[in-house]
């Protein structure tokens, strides 16, 4: 199930404040400047630092 392009454009990254960007493969949702992607489960992201990927 692909987001909504209204909730990627008020999601932003819990650790910077900045934008996030779904991932290409949209396996997640990637901050840029965190270099870091939390993960979306059963559609919903999971904005957590715990829980997000470093890359
Ligand atoms: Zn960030």
């Amino acid at each position: 199930m692909a987001l909504s392009k209204q909730l990627l454009d008020i999601l932003v990254c819990p650790v910077c404040r900045e934008r996030i960007q779904l991932a290409d493969d949209d396996s997640g949702l990637v901050c840029v400047f965190c270099r870091l992607k939390y993960p979306i489960q059963e559609g919903i992201p999971v904005m957590l630092v715990d829980e997000a990927e470093k890359l």
